[in-house]
């Protein structure tokens, strides 16, 4: 769509209101609002001016005068306000410098495409996200205050130190019923079905919705993939529709990879593929069917994994889903068919076309735009410099002994351990600019004080079992 096309497309909609939609740092959707007529072609040239210091994550910047450049090519009819409003994403730029400012999560995938092209390798980064997420009754917060913290649903408590295996009095669907199961077991067929439709008329293309594995409503919608930069805007309005669905039916979702204990977390697995003049450069005689270049490029990933996830697991809750027995990956490996290694190789297609690699430790916490560009990154890395990915790891990695996870590669522990593995390994990140210095550091620091200093500082409810009688 082009500016003209913008307000062709707004009028044919009888929209008078243009919502401005931009990503911060870590991932979360900003907007602002103008009524259609103050805008004009020139605006998708000159932008419209905002507070830059009062986002998070760009708090630093001394300037904080910022201009948001509205794309007219990711225009869409929002469906979430009362009146036809149209959304538009927004590239962020320096009002002075105009150039692209390098905290805008956007502006990191714009240049990673830009580099992937450069370096002759692929022209395109094909990705394919699975997020999964929890559906949770909305709790009013007077009702709230009266349980001491934050009910949850029916699930007892996220903060329960024992799993409760309750009595089924009354005769009622139990909360854990699998990974396909029919209704009612399955209690949000329908509320999925309203998140896909309203999905459809953005032109998401879903390929399957299904209840997952974990205790009640954990749910998976899994979109066709498309390219990075596409995707990375599809994952923004991927989380707004589940979120605003679900909240017009007294509903809350969460992302969050273990917000029940003992429980299956929600990942999202990120199917990834590079394409050159409209041939994938994945399938080859190689192990499970991949080239060369597919292996290389999986060894980069494995050697930078630890520090990619610093962006694809990114909160201390995330480490929290990355330990054994829930279907969540422990070790850095590859393997075909294993879901307990890092990378798979799914073997479902014989098609060349299809041959892809599965990343298995990302969560939906991830910005999308960063996450994606820094795992593409990774690849790229192993390609150029012929990393060889090891052998695969074909058996049950939870079926190994201590002393043999012991020589396995392992996922870091916690965010800690993620950002210092990020703070040693960043080189393959800022090739061709694509991530700055600043913007890493920045991550860093931001990660550090805001969430991994406040959360140790606080006494932790499962602290109270431990050591209350002391
Ligand atoms: N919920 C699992 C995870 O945390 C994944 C389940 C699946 O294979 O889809 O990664
Ligand atoms: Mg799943
Ligand atoms: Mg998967």
């Amino acid at each position: 769509m082009t500016p003209k096309e913008f307000f062709e497309f707004a009028k044919e909609h009888g929209a008078e209101m243009v919502d401005l939609k931009f990503t911060d740092l870590l991932g979360t959707w900003q907007h602002c609002s103008y009524p259609v007529d103050t805008w004009s072609e020139g605006t998708f040239e000159d932008g419209v001016g905002f507070d830059g210091s009062s986002i998070r994550g760009w708090k630093a910047i001394n300037q904080s005068d910022m201009l948001a450049i509205p794309d007219a090519a990711t225009a869409k009819l929002d469906p979430f306000f009362a009146r036809p409003t149209v959304s538009v994403i927004a590239n962020i730029v320096d009002p002075i410098t105009r150039e692209e400012y390098a905290r805008d999560p956007r502006s990191i995938a714009r240049k990673g495409i830009d580099y992937l092209k450069q370096t002759g390798i692929a022209d395109t980064c094909f990705v394919g996200p699975e997020p999964e997420f929890f559906i949770f009754d909305e709790v009013r917060y007077d009702q709230a205050q009266n349980h001491g913290f934050y009910e949850i649903d029916s699930v007892e408590g996220a903060w329960n130190t024992s799993r409760i295996e309750e009595p089924n009095l009354g005769y009622k669907p139990s909360y854990k019923g699998g990974y396909f199961p029919v209704s009612p077991t399955d209690s949000y067929h329908d509320l999925r079905g309203e998140m896909v439709y309203a999905m459809r008329e953005l032109g998401i293309v879903v390929e399957a919705h299904h209840h997952e594995v974990g205790t009640g409503g954990q749910c998976e919608i899994d979109m066709e993939f498309c390219d990075l930069l596409k995707m990375a805007d599809q994952f923004m309005w991927f989380k707004y529709v589940i979120r605003n669905v679900a909240k017009n039916h007294g509903k809350t979702v969460t992302f969050m990879p273990k917000p029940v204990f003992d429980d299956n977390g929600s990942g999202m697995h990120t199917h990834m593929s590079l394409w050159k003049d409209g041939q994938s450069l994945m399938a080859g005689d190689g192990y499970a069917g991949l080239s060369e270049t597919a292996l290389h490029a999986i060894g980069g990933l494995l050697k930078h994994g630890r520090a990619v996830l610093a962006f694809a697991a990114p909160t201390t809750n995330s480490y929290k889903r990355l330990v054994p027995g829930f279907e969540a990956p422990v070790t850095l490996a590859m393997s075909q068919r294993n879901r307990s290694a890092a990378i798979r190789i799914p073997m479902y297609s014989s098609n060349p076309k299809a041959k892809r690699l599965e990343f298995r430790c990302p969560d939906p916490t991830a910005n999308g735009y960063i996450m994606y560009t820094a795992m593409m990154m990774a690849l790229i890395d192993g390609i150029q410099n012929k990393i060889d990915p090891g052998d695969p790891l074909d058996r049950d990695i939870y079926g190994m002994t201590p002393e043999e996870l012991a020589e396995t590669n392992k996922t870091p522990a916690s965010l800690e351990e993620a950002l210092n593995s990020l703070e040693a390994d960043s080189e393959f990140l800022t090739k061709g600019d694509v991530f700055t210095e600043d913007l890493i550091e920045t991550w860093i620091s931001y990660k550090r004080e805001n969430e991994i200093d406040e959360f140790r500082l606080r006494p932790h409810p499962h602290e109270f079992a431990l050591y209350y009688d002391s």
